[in-house]
């Protein structure tokens, strides 16, 4: 009852409402410049910290001034300037040690630092009473100074842990109290007796004005907080803006990246299938880029890349969409319910590609293939459209007549499964599903075991074996045949390194292995690995190996027969077949096609052409193995016309090394 009187009747009520709106204001901007703080990080943690202190602070010491200059004491009173400043100063530093202190997170901590900043608020109070001089007896009521310290304590510590909590209104009212409550106890703590000392009264204008003009500071003081708050979300939302800009967009040429793209799209499909309407994708992969690369360097390569962005972007109408989704390639998306609108727009893209353009000093047509999947006829899912239309894509691309083509199941969906294959075979030798199978070689006139040739199998885990005249080119065309011809080898080497009864083992190369292994050292370092002696190795080489690098091929090939390896020519009789070949190199042995076998028997061709090849191998001194021998009458055949080698069914059929068992195979023969 005794604090209500005391605001009530000793004073100004106006000015005692401006210092509440000075008290909410400022203690509300405090606040969140305290909740800004918060969720920084170093510095500019520092910096909120500090703008918060600040508000805070100087709000609170204004509106302890405009309250005091309220209270009618009727007296004369002074104020002692330095102790003024001083009060300032307390209320503001306390502050920014308490709200340092809350920005750690425990519910103790940030009580107690409740507690300084209700303190200094106190503090601040007191330093304040005693630069204020009133002509006059002042008594102090010790219960209601100590009732005011538990008072702004607790409020203040209420205030920081409601805030922490997520309660913003709920910690503003408690400061507020805090403020408020700390006051008017404070102020009814001191009763004041007047002395006539005949000293004037202060002018209550004079005050009111001074009142209003200190409530004035302190909302520009807040103010200058709130602009610091504002600039400071105007530059996030730039930053995140910024970020997100660069996260979608490609640098080089402003257009859409991957990801931009990817977003577009499955918006488009949420879209199409409320509208029921259709969306192509269309892939894009330019023809000329890697040319313009090399041979006038990345700069033009730039530049041939916007141009040609700015290009697609221009010619874009309502409802396309074109993005630039890897280095050569773009992608474009365009919604349709008439199918002749997007065959126009694939004609404007398809415009716009082969017009020629001048990058520095010379022209060049940038050419492109374009492949074209259609939602929801060729598909449901982003994924699955932009599959398909790069499946198109490529199908474009390996037509000369074409540089368009739409998606169709039928054709495309053998290149998927070609492509899904491939996936498989990379993780083939990782998973163990490679093995080896070996196929002797057999001496005909002596039958006897001569060797044995290594052949890959893959055993894929949904399919099976897959045929090596599937998976070897696949491996070719992906590069995967460096590694797996290795793995080949080295196996190959190991193992039959073991094998009691010796004989030669015929390991497959590819051309690719030779043009692009250093095959010499690798045979060299794997004999050497393995224990295997060079004279035990083969290896079998096609005519196309040599063809296609011959200087190459022919160097790497006598640097491996220096290691004392024996070099075979497979299928001989097939494909080139030029005598060249043979007189380029001295092979020490010519595998004679297997298609020569079928046809043996019926046909004096085959029979004067396998007689020729046996001559020819006799006078170079190169000895011939026949393959594909699967019946007797075969053997017969060949053992009459002086063939000393073969390999076929008949004599023994590809299998792993467990199954040969130990007997010889050609004792099955005899
Ligand atoms: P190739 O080197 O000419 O191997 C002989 C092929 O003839 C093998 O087929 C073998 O199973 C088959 N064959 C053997 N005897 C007969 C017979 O009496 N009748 C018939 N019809 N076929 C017979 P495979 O294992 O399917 O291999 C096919 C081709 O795959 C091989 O032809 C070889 O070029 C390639 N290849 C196999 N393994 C490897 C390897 O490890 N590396 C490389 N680069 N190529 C390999
Ligand atoms: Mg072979
Ligand atoms: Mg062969």
């Amino acid at each position: 009852m005794r604090v209500v009187t005391c605001v009530v009747a000793f004073h100004n009520l106006w000015l005692v409402a401006l210092a509440a709106v000075v008290c909410i204001g400022g203690g509300w901007v405090a606040l969140e410049l305290f909740r800004r703080a918060d969720a920084r990080q170093g510095m500019q943690r520092s910096g909120w910290l500090f703008l918060a202190a600040i508000a805070a602070g100087s709000s609170v010491w204004c509106t302890h001034f405009i309250a005091i200059l309220a209270y009618d004491v009727q007296a004369p009173i002074t104020f002692d300037p330095l102790l003024t400043m001083a009060s300032l100063l307390i209320v503001i530093a306390g502050s920014l040690l308490s709200f340092t202190m809350a920005m750690e997170k425990r519910t103790l901590r940030v009580g107690f630092a409740g507690c300084v900043l209700g303190l200094s608020i106190a503090a601040m109070h007191y330093a304040g009473m005693a630069a204020y001089h009133v002509d006059g007896i002042v008594e102090w009521d010790a219960t209601y100074i100590f009732a005011s310290l538990i008072v702004s304590a607790a409020f203040g510590a209420g205030a920081l842990i409601a805030l922490r909590r997520g309660y913003q209104y709920g910690g503003l009212a408690m400061f507020v109290l805090a403020v408020v409550g700390l006051h008017f106890t404070g102020m009814t703590a001191v009763s004041v007796t007047p002395l006539v000392t005949g000293a004037p009264l202060a002018d209550a204008t004079v005050l009111a004005t001074m009142a209003v003009a200190v409530a004035g500071v302190a909302l520009i003081v807040v103010a200058t907080g709130v602009v610091s708050y504002m600039i400071d979300n105007d530059a996030t939302e730039r930053n995140v803006e910024t970020l997100r800009q660069m996260a979608l967009n490609d640098p080089l040429t402003g257009l859409p990246n991957r990801t931009g793209f990817s977003d577009f799209l499955n918006n488009e499909i949420d879209r199409a299938s409320d509208e029921g309407k259709q969306i192509a994708v269309i892939g894009v992969d330019l023809d000329k880029f890697k040319e313009i690369n090399d041979l006038r360097g990345h700069d033009a390569g730039d530049q041939a890349l916007k141009i040609i962005a700015g290009r697609l972007a221009n010619m874009l109408r309502d409802g396309e969409f074109v993005a630039r989704i890897g280095g050569d390639e773009f992608a474009a998306v365009k919604r349709f319910t008439d199918q002749r609108d997007l065959l126009d727009f694939v004609t404007r893209v398809e415009r716009e590609l082969f017009t020629s353009m001048r990058i520095d000093d010379f022209e060049v047509t940038p050419g492109a293939s374009i492949g074209v999947s259609v939602y929801p006829s060729d598909g449901d899912t982003a994924a699955r459209l932009v599959g398909n239309a790069d499946l198109a894509m490529y199908r474009a691309k390996g037509d000369v007549t074409r540089a368009v083509c739409f998606y169709e199941a039928d054709m495309d969906e053998l290149a998927r499964a070609r492509r899904n294959l491939s996936l498989d075979l990379r993780r083939a030798i990782d998973r163990n599903q490679l093995e080896l199978h070996y196929q002797v070689q057999t001496s005909v006139a002596a039958k006897q075991m001569i060797g044995h040739e290594v052949l890959l199998r893959w055993k894929h885990h949904e399919f099976g074996y897959v045929p090596p005249a599937e998976f070897i080119p696949l491996a070719e065309e992906t590069g995967l045949i460096l590694t797996i011809g290795e793995w080949v080898l080295r196996e190959a080497c190991a193992e039959s390194a073991e094998w009691k009864e010796g004989g030669k083992i015929a390991v497959n190369l590819s051309a690719i292995q030779l043009a692009h292994a250093d095959m010499p050292r690798l045979v060299h370092q794997t004999l050497l690995d393995t224990g295997l002696p060079a004279s035990r190795l083969e290896l079998e080489i096609t005519e196309s190996s040599i063809i296609q690098d011959k200087v190459r091929s022919l160097h790497a090939l006598r640097q491996i027969r220096a290691l004392g390896v024996t070099i075979a020519i497979d299928d001989f009789g097939t494909g080139y077949s030029s005598l060249e070949t043979l007189r380029s190199f001295p092979f020490d042995r010519i595998k004679l096609d297997r298609s020569f076998m079928t046809e043996l028997e019926h046909s004096p061709q085959a029979r004067a052409i396998v007689r020729a090849v046996l001559a020819l191998g006799k006078s170079l001194d190169i000895s011939v193995l026949a393959e594909g021998v699967e019946t007797l009458q075969q053997l017969h055949l060949l053992e009459s016309e002086g063939c000393n080698e073969a390999q076929g069914y008949f004599l023994g059929r590809p299998k792993p090394r467990k199954e040969h068992g130990t007997a010889l195979p050609i004792a099955a023969v005899a």
